[in-house]
């Protein structure tokens, strides 16, 4: 059976296009408009960011270098004395990465004004802020900070679905590497050198890993310890046994890991398609791992 619904005319109609002035149509209708105070002053102090969310709707990152002066903060806070504001609202970017940050909400504080921040819940893990919750409490700050979604169900369930493949993986890789480390480690490094080692290609290999091992940790690159040992043995055995490296055996030991790094990934994003039975969870579970930090959806 169908029904006709019935066709409801909006209550304003749109107006066309006037020429007319808004003062002269507030005059007509003897208003004036104009400002009495300020109750709110928001300062944007930059787009430096610890995070460099896809969302973001100012393009903040760790790169960005457009940050509020010194001197510019200083204004802020004399505008907030003479004018007797009585909001600081501070926002980013994450603003407690700014310099001036501290002083803004010090000195906002002292002038009596109440203190916003806009914060994105991570940036306190970052080096040197980590009293950052301490510092809001003794300077009565309000925190505003967003979540993915407004209904508490759906914002625990995106960290939720999160945290489980987060734990899931960590305990499959745990597994894994307890079970087969020392084989893995006796297939890729053993027979590549052939000659007897001396103190001197031990002490070349043991630099050699924990050398790289400090370049890559230092310059986040990810890191193999199996194949910083791998490398190492190479290395030395081309400096004090050439002849004794066995080229035929590096091959394997180079190919394998790689083809087993794409079977890995290939597996993992089809067991994800596969277990999202429809496109809502398929989105939940992409957003949720986009949000994997446990960031908010933006700190705006
Ligand atoms: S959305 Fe917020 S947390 Fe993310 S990059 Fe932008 S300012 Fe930083």
């Amino acid at each position: 059976m169908s029904t006709v619904l019935p066709v409801i005319e909006p209550a304003l109609k749109p107006q066309p296009h006037t020429d007319v002035d808004f003062d002269e149509k507030l005059a007509a209708h003897g208003l004036e408009l104009r400002a009495v105070t300020v109750d709110t002053l928001q300062v944007n102090v930059g787009k430096l960011c610890n995070q460099a969310c896809k969302h973001c709707h100012v393009d903040a990152s760790p790169k960005r270098t457009e940050i509020m002066m010194r001197e510019t903060a200083e204004a802020v806070i004399d505008a907030v004395h003479r004018f007797r504001i009585p909001t600081l609202d501070i926002t980013g970017g994450a603003p407690e990465l700014n310099p001036s940050f501290r002083y803004l909400v010090t000195e906002g504080h002292t002038a009596g004004a109440h203190v916003i921040v806009r914060h994105n819940l991570t940036v306190m893990f970052e080096s040197g802020q980590a009293d950052l919750p301490e510092f809001f409490r003794n300077h009565a700050v309000e925190v505003v900070s967003s979540l993915p979604y407004f209904l508490e169900e759906q914002t625990d369930a995106h960290y939720r679905t999160a945290i489980i493949w987060g734990a899931l993986t960590t305990l499959a890789g745990a597994l894994v590497l307890g079970l087969f480390a020392a084989r893995m480690m006796k297939f890729f490094t053993s027979g590549i050198v052939s000659a007897k080692p001396t103190p001197a290609f031990t002490l070349a290999v043991i630099c050699g890993t924990v050398g790289w091992v400090i370049i890559a940790t230092v310059t986040h690159l990810p890191v193999s310890t199996t194949h910083a040992i791998a490398g190492s043995l190479l290395g030395a055995g081309w400096l004090f046994a050439p002849t004794a490296i066995a080229w035929s055996k590096l091959a394997p030991r180079l190919a394998v890991p790689l083809l087993l790094s794409i079977a890995s990934l290939t597996r993992f994003l089809l067991v994800l398609i596969k277990c999202s039975p429809g496109a809502t969870r398929r989105r939940s579970i992409a957003f949720a791992l986009e949000q994997s930090s446990l960031m908010p959806a933006c700190c705006k």
